[in-house]
């Protein structure tokens, strides 16, 4: 994957609380390109792999169990300075702290129930595309 791609997921609070197509639109206004998309739900296996760098913090369990709680819409990204420039766009994890205007600002119910994932490095960008979607023509 090239370094103008990032990652995201609108995690099951988003989906359910109906925000699904507000947040695909401002991440669209804001100029990413959709390469990839799907409507899909995480098994807790899953779930348990895509966080394992958390699997020591105590929120991991609550972690997993939020994110197997409902369906989730995963994708691929592209922007120039992709990465970066959505990590601006949805704003600090925590919704309390999150810059005004920032999708997590808006629609975050908490700093664990947080409407959306965003990759945090061109490496992981590429680790968690290939998660989702696999080794295919996209990349
Ligand atoms: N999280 C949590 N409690 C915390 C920190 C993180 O429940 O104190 C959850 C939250 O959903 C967050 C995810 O774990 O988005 C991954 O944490 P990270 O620190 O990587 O935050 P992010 O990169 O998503 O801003
Ligand atoms: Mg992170």
């Amino acid at each position: 994957m090239a370094t103008n791609r990032t990652f995201t997921m609108l995690k099951p609070d988003a989906v359910e609380n109906g925000h699904m197509g507000k947040i695909i639109d401002m991440i669209i206004n804001a100029g990413f390109e959709v390469k990839a998309m799907k409507y899909t739900r995480l098994t807790e296996e899953q779930a348990k792999e895509f966080y394992a760098v958390h699997a020591e913090r105590p929120f991991y369990g609550e972690l997993v169990e939020y994110m197997t709680s409902g369906p989730i819409v995963a994708a691929i990204l592209e922007k120039d300075n992709a990465v970066a420039d959505f990590r601006a766009l949805i704003g600090a994890t925590d919704p309390a702290e999150a810059a005004d205007g920032t999708i997590r600002k808006l629609y975050a119910e908490s700093k664990g129930r947080n409407a959306v994932h965003g990759s945090d490095s061109d490496e992981n960008a590429e680790i968690e595309g290939k998660f989702h979607f696999g080794e295919n023509e996209i990349f």
